[in-house]
């Protein structure tokens, strides 16, 4: 696990390469290079087994520099912190180099992942993007599907952004009418994920639909339908959320 404090005395430790979203790989076959002295331009990370971990941003990633998502798929889950946080704190350094208050430069802190405004004192902290993720049911039915952006014939959950003032339960039932035109019952919360594509934190949910019949708005959504746990498409990568709702139905169905 990645021990979530900033190692603020450090001055040498793992490093992470990362560029363009790609992680170099280090020479064991994973993310953390060997222990090296650190640079100022090197933003610490947190400890890894006690051993202190900061980020290097790069100009270019290499040819042989896995994407974060091959990188996900690749590495055991006890990796998943280590890469999402680097993702995610990359792109928080990279999209707030400027205040966006008054427009000035801003500087890093150390003591927290914080980027400072000294023109006008704003701060800017990492962003992270709340997302519903939902699995709706009817009985064993599980209501699956298509993003345009989807490889062929792969099905998922669906998920969207909380909007300003709104609940994560009222983003589940609103999400879920404007992109299947399902209605809701029941829901349930299952648990969230860390999402570092770029930022988002997913929160699963299951939730029971009123009725079978399916109205797709066609934009965000290719293709929709109630598929039976005997006869899925093909599923969203296993360490996703979306997954892990898809096979804790399968089981509990299983089970009955
Ligand atoms: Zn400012």
């Amino acid at each position: 696990m990645l021990r979530r404090e900033l190692p603020l005395e450090a001055r040498e430790g793992h490093v992470i390469r990362l560029a363009e979203g790609c992680i170099a790989p280090a020479p064991d076959g994973g993310v953390l290079q060997p222990v090296i002295p650190w640079t100022e331009q090197m933003q610490p990370l947190g400890y890894w087994h006690d051993v202190p971990v900061a980020l290097s941003l790069e100009a270019e990633a290499g040819d042989d520099w896995p994407s974060g998502r091959e990188w996900l798929a690749r590495l055991p889950e006890s990796r998943f912190g280590l890469v999402s946080t680097s993702l995610q704190v990359a792109a928080w350094l990279r999209n707030h180099r400027f205040c966006g208050r008054c427009g000035a430069p801003a500087a890093r802190l150390d003591a927290e992942f914080a980027m400072h405004c000294h023109g006008c004192g704003h701060r800017n902290y990492p962003r992270i993007s709340p997302c519903i993720i939902t699995l709706v049911t009817h009985g064993e039915s599980l209501l699956l599907a298509r993003s345009p952006r989807f490889p062929p014939r792969r099905y998922s959950t669906l998920a969207g952004f909380i909007e300003p003032g709104e609940s994560a339960e009222e983003a589940v039932r609103r999400e879920i009418f404007e992109e299947v035109g399902v209605s809701v019952g029941r829901i349930r919360y299952f648990r969230s994920q860390a999402w570092p594509f770029p930022h988002a934190l997913m929160l699963g949910f299951f939730a029971e639909a009123a009725s079978r019949r399916i109205r797709i708005d066609g934009v965000e959504i290719a293709d929709a339908a109630w598929f039976s746990p005997r006869q899925l498409p093909q599923l969203p990568p296993l360490y996703s959320i979306s997954r892990a709702l898809i096979e804790t139905h399968l089981a509990e169905v299983a089970a009955r």
